[in-house]
């Protein structure tokens, strides 16, 4: 993802920060340093147990108690990440990375179609580590008196673990609503896809996290709370993202290039005009075509490539002046899924195919989502 940077490896897996983050720290420990007192009387209640207001409110250690929750706070995000990570692992699915975002964690996995019977468990264990941690530190808060016999001390600890135990627990809670692309909307498409087929599943657990997206907008609009509308706004693309990328995979599963390519391909030599391959491009509406030589791909020339030329210096140039070499082609073996992701990847919109350096055909995007659409029906 970009906007991310390194902080370090944890079994093996990289573990990045994306600036959001970085954001939210301060913001974090400033909003809990702002309603101490409200809060500690809070966790007083819930815990009801006494807590020493000495320590916690003196000089500028709101704000130290407050930047320790946040970090404490994510880093529980990140053994909940872990956690998911551990088990996909032992399902065999690789773990590229994990990224701590604004509202928590990503764990991006290996791009495959997701097998419910891997995804029930790998989605629980996430909100379930997180309950655990809850559960832990609430119980450190009755303890506290056992470490240390400072009043003073044994309140900022009561704070700190009940602040923590109760952010965990609602993490637990928050994580388990059933919409995507929270945890427990890979719960409810586990178990949707029992009874349908994947992208559907899919579509329904997507359809109902756009729902909360929706709703956690509005009261994010009502409340004036940026921080829920931002939320809104991940959960919103989250769910659409995964829809896409599911609807995709499920839909052109076993279909290989040589099946959907066009062929014979219009091709242009390297020593033809750049103004005839305009005409070309008028002629046929097609806005790129293969450049090739001794029945070899050279490369390709595009509107694009032309575009970067003036008028002037068109009149005087060839193909092989303006194409673009080295270009990305696929055979007629390649699965059509790999090509979609080439195509998304490099951002272009049609990939040569070649049989033993030999060009065979061409495969463009709107090929591909031709196939989508009749596969839908
Ligand atoms: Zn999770």
């Amino acid at each position: 993802m970009d906007w991310s940077f390194r902080i370090g490896r944890i079994f093996g897996i990289p573990i990045l920060i994306h600036f959001t983050f970085l954001l939210i720290i301060p913001l974090f420990a400033w909003i809990i340093a702002s309603q101490i007192t409200t809060t500690t009387d809070l966790i007083r209640e819930m815990y009801e147990v006494p807590i020493d207001m000495s320590l916690i409110t003196a000089g500028y250690m709101p704000y130290v108690l407050g930047t320790v929750v946040s970090f404490g706070l994510f880093g529980g995000v990140l053994v909940h990440e872990l956690a998911h990570s551990v088990i996909a692992r032992r399902n065999g699915i690789r773990i590229n990375s994990i990224t701590l975002l604004i509202f928590g964690g990503v764990a991006s996995m290996e791009d495959r179609l997701p097998d419910p019977m891997v995804e029930l468990p790998m989605a629980l264990v996430g909100p379930l580590t997180s309950l655990v941690i809850g559960i832990i530190c609430s119980g450190l808060v009755y303890i506290t008196p056992a470490i240390t016999s400072d009043l003073g001390v044994a309140g900022v600890l009561r704070f700190l673990f009940g602040y923590l135990g109760i952010l965990n627990i609602i993490l637990f809670a928050f994580n388990l609503l059933p919409a995507f692309p929270m945890d427990g909307g890979r719960v409810l498409r586990a178990w949707l896809a029992k009874r349908m087929p994947l992208h559907r599943a899919t579509r329904i657990a997507a359809d109902i996290g756009k729902g909360f997206a929706i709703i956690f907008g509005l009261i994010g609009i009502v409340s004036l709370s940026p921080l829920l509308l931002l939320i809104a706004f991940f959960i919103y693309i989250g769910a659409s993202q995964e829809t896409v990328a599911v609807k995709y995979s499920v839909l052109l599963q076993d279909i290989r290039v040589g099946s959907i390519m066009s062929g014979p391909v219009i091709t242009v030599a390297p020593t033809v005009p750049v103004t005839r391959v305009i005409e070309m491009m008028y002629a046929t509406k097609h806005l790129g075509f293969p450049v090739v030589e001794h029945d070899v791909l050279m490369g390709m020339v595009t509107v694009a490539d032309v575009q970067r030329m003036s008028s002037i210096d068109r009149d005087a140039m060839q193909v092989r002046d303006v194409m673009t070499r080295g270009v990305i082609a696929v055979t007629p073996e390649t699965p059509v899924v790999d090509v979609l992701r080439i195509m998304g990847g490099k951002d272009i919109g049609r990939v040569p195919v070649v049989d033993k350096d030999r060009l065979v055909g061409i495969v463009t995007r709107s090929d591909i989502l031709k196939v989508v659409e009749l596969k839908e029906i």
